[in-house]
């Protein structure tokens, strides 16, 4: 078998990198070890409204909810509200991954990728230390596959980069563990993307509620793996629900156990290899949320494929461009929010309580430096000694 390029992982940065390099003529394969696309899902399904002008999906079939912004709760319980396009990537759309995710793929076949299903890539291959391809696993079956570039698109639990050289390594500091119920016939806010902190609810992380309906939503947990021990996730998630009316009386449909890098992006090029998506660490290390990066990230990889296939250079220079155009796009706002995470790991609830306090009336639609500052010196000064350091980042980057 031999191919230009060979994507491993159907997920989205997967399906959209193949997509964008069969579109500029490239031969693609997709390895995808699961049996399905875009199942099971693990994901609490929330997106930005802004993919809509990427035009990388069609029809609406994969969205099952439009959201008018976000609610933040402190840990007493002071909510403080954003409008969609205020409240980051997760707070637009709650969508249907499963479909989604196919719908993706179907575009990426449209543009005349070819897909491997249940098939399981288990290295690298390789001639005198250049890569040439992948091994892969199907049905107990050794499979080579020859391609000039080799896309890690493996996910959070990525081993192309680490065959490739790459320190890919998530510390338990840099890994959120997650635990999430689709629960049914629940009371629910369908407009607002609920957003819920305090170090009982969630050391490390938050609790959410992403409506998919009024009476349906995916309330999920995601805590810090070095604040917390195997199976917390779960127990806290049902902690909070306990604690909720509203929640306590659903049932759920769907239970899935995952995890997120909230870590800094890796190296992401070499000779014949390009990491995209949750491989290359480009989830948000404030959110965890990593689908608008996984999409942005891989069609700049993509369209970097088509012209070095179309040049036949396939080395670190020419797919250098990858790495220089997702820094461009986002590589700064990962840098800050990893800043950010670390600084917001440090305040204790009692801070957390003092800023919503600050910011529970504020008019985010006039958003400017100033005014939060003013706010937050109006309701509590002492906030501005631990705010310091956040507001240094925001004036720096
Ligand atoms: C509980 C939870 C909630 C989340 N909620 C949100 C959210 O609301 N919004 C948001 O933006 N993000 C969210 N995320 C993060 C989001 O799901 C990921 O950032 C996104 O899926 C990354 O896409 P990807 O294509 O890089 O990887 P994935 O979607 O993980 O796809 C990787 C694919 O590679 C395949 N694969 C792995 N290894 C191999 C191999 N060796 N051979 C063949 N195939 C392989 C896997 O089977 C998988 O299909 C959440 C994550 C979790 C765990």
């Amino acid at each position: 078998m031999k191919y230009d390029v060979v994507v491993v992982g159907s997920g989205p940065a997967g399906t959209v990198t193949a997509r964008f390099a069969a579109e500029s003529g490239a031969k693609v394969l997709i390895v995808e070890r699961r049996a399905e696309v875009g199942v099971p899902v693990l994901c609490g399904e929330g997106i930005s409204q802004k993919i809509d002008d990427w035009g990388m999906l069609e029809g609406k079939r994969w969205i099952a909810n439009k959201m008018e912004g976000a609610r933040i709760y402190s840990p007493d319980g002071t909510m403080v509200r954003l409008s969609a396009d205020m409240a980051g990537n997760e707070t637009g759309y709650v969508v249907y991954r499963d479909i989604f995710d196919k719908e993706l793929a179907r575009m990426a076949v449209k543009a005349g990728t070819e897909i491997m299903m249940k098939t399981e890539v288990t290295g690298l291959l390789k001639e005198n230390e250049i890569i040439t391809g992948v091994k892969a696993n199907q049905f107990n079956e050794e499979i080579d596959i020859e391609a000039d570039i080799v896309v890690g698109a493996d996910g959070v639990e990525s081993k192309i980069g680490q065959w490739a050289g790459i320190d890919t390594l998530l510390k338990p500091h840099d890994l959120e563990t997650c635990a999430q119920y689709t629960l049914t016939n629940i009371e629910c806010d369908k407009e607002y993307c609920d957003f819920y902190l305090g170090e009982e609810i969630a050391p490390g992380g938050y609790a959410w509620v992403f409506p998919k309906g009024k009476d349906v939503a995916n309330v999920g947990i995601g805590i810090l793996a070095s604040l917390s021990e195997s199976g917390m996730a779960l127990k806290l998630l049902d902690k909070f629900i306990g604690s909720h009316p509203e929640l306590k009386k659903g049932e759920p449909v769907r239970l899935l156990a995952g995890a997120v890098p909230v870590a800094q992006p890796v190296e992401t090029v070499k000779d014949h290899l390009l990491l995209v998506g949750d491989a290359a660490r480009h989830a948000d290390p404030i959110t965890g949320g990593g689908l608008t990066t996984s999409l942005e990230g891989g069609k700049i990889a993509g369209e970097t494929i088509g012209k070095a296939v179309n040049e036949q250079k396939f080395d670190n220079e020419i797919l250098g461009s990858y790495e220089t155009g997702w820094k461009e796009a986002f590589g700064k706002k990962l840098r800050r929010n990893y800043l950010v995470k670390e600084i917001l790991l440090g305040f204790e609830d009692k801070t957390l309580n003092l800023l919503a306090d600050s910011l529970k009336d504020y008019k985010f639609e006039e958003f400017s430096t100033f005014s939060i500052v003013k706010a937050l010196v109006l309701k509590h000064p002492t906030l501005l000694m631990k705010l310091k350091p956040l507001m240094k980042i925001s004036v720096e980057k």
